[in-house]
């Protein structure tokens, strides 16, 4: 029952009927009852209905095991007196060429990081660029790191951590209690993959993208040691907003703004929605002709279709700029393809904030162009400028 059908894509444009089945692919698959908990406060704009049918792809990932207990398990009293983390091993690569992400979770707002990696070395240089990046943010220092005793968390994880002062707390192996919480965020984060990628009909080489989504709405999604608060909101102190989400891999149409496209083009192209910017800097798109991620604020959803739909309107239309193809490319090429895109043009208030993008997006197709498998290149990814989200340059 999705009455949803073309809704508009400016970030402040709210649905105005939707149901609640939409709200749950919306939020990248969520359980009923944290459906429930969000629907009580009024958060979605205009949901329907409370019935939700479990689909296929729900199964797949079982999103419904997850229980509320009546005693939250207790956590730290103060953000960044505890982190959690781990590493886990993806069968199949990320566009970029990754197999591997890493998770840092806060154990007092429990919001989640992630990263994707190549190669587990790199946990140590995403671990320094994550660390400065909360200190920033916060104003609060990191005191305590707990992780297994994986190779990754030794040696230069070990001197960076002791350095500064962070006092790294080793867990016994296969004791699930003492890491449980980022075992299962794991778990929690790779059924949400699972789903995204099932519900979207999208190759397992975009778990990197739906990872991405994942995290940023695990985020938004009311949590059990949280009582039901939402882990984005614990962590800024500030409510949250739900207005801008919509379905991981659903089509999407992008404006192609005038100097862009010739005499006979159309003003907008089939693309698939991949997830949301950092910063506010608009949605993220997989233009499946170019192959290459595009961000634009002036987009056109249709939620309830899927990439099959825009192959087979580019089958039918059979355009000389070749067929859609989902299929990742070879990571030598990665540098042209992940090249972000800005097709808007915004003005006044908005103008620093895309300096800022820009900017970014330069960082970005520089880091790509360095290889990203050796100890040489472990040191490029440190020097990254603060800011910088390292995990599209891996995806
Ligand atoms: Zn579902």
């Amino acid at each position: 029952m999705t009455n949803a059908k073309h809704s508009k894509g400016g970030i402040n444009v709210a649905e105005k009927d939707s149901s609640i089945e939409l709200w749950h692919k919306r939020l990248g698959h969520l359980s009923e009852k944290g459906l429930q908990i969000l629907s009580k406060k009024q958060l979605f704009p205009g949901a329907k209905g409370t019935l939700l049918k479990t689909g296929v792809h729900c199964l797949a990932g079982k999103t419904h095991r997850v229980a509320f207990h009546r005693f939250p398990p207790s956590r730290r009293s103060k953000v960044l007196d505890l982190i959690h983390t781990d590493v886990c091993f993806m069968r199949d690569k990320t566009l970029g060429g990754a197999s591997y992400y890493v998770t840092f979770i806060d154990d007092h707002s429990r919001k989640v990081w992630t990263y994707a990696l190549k190669t587990k070395d790199q946990v140590r240089d995403v671990f320094k660029q994550f660390h400065a990046e909360v200190e920033r943010e916060t104003g609060l220092k990191l005191k305590c790191v707990r992780a297994d005793n994986g190779g990754e968390y030794r040696g230069l994880f070990e001197s960076y951590s002791r350095l500064n002062g962070i006092k790294l707390q080793k867990i016994v192996p296969k004791t699930p209690q003492q890491n449980g919480v980022a075992e299962r965020m794991n778990r929690t984060i790779c059924e949400r993959i699972k789903c995204m990628l099932s519900h979207a009909k999208l190759p397992k080489s975009f778990w990197g993208e739906a990872m991405r989504t994942a995290v940023d709405l695990i985020n938004l999604s009311p949590s059990v040691p949280l009582e039901g608060d939402v882990p984005q909101r614990v962590w800024t102190g500030k409510e949250v907003s739900y207005e801008h989400l919509r379905v991981f891999g659903c089509k999407a149409y992008v404006h192609v703004p005038k100097d862009e496209r010739a005499k006979l083009d159309d003003k907008a192209k089939p693309c698939i929605f991949m997830g949301y910017g950092r910063e506010e800097f608009g949605y993220r798109l997989w233009d499946p002709i170019a192959r290459k991620i595009v961000r634009s604020r002036d987009v056109i959803f249709l939620e309830n279709e899927t990439s099959e739909d825009v192959e087979r309107v580019e089958k039918k239309k059979n355009t000389a700029a070749g067929p859609v193809n989902l299929e990742p490319i070879s990571p030598s090429q990665m540098h042209e393809n992940v090249e972000e895109v800005v097709h808007d043009e915004p003005q006044g208030a908005l103008d620093q904030e895309v300096q800022g993008e820009e900017q970014l997006e330069q960082e970005e197709q520089v880091e790509e162009e360095q290889p990203i498998l050796n100890q040489e290149s472990q040191q490029e990814i440190a020097k990254l400028p603060l800011g910088t989200p390292l995990m599209s340059t891996y995806c």
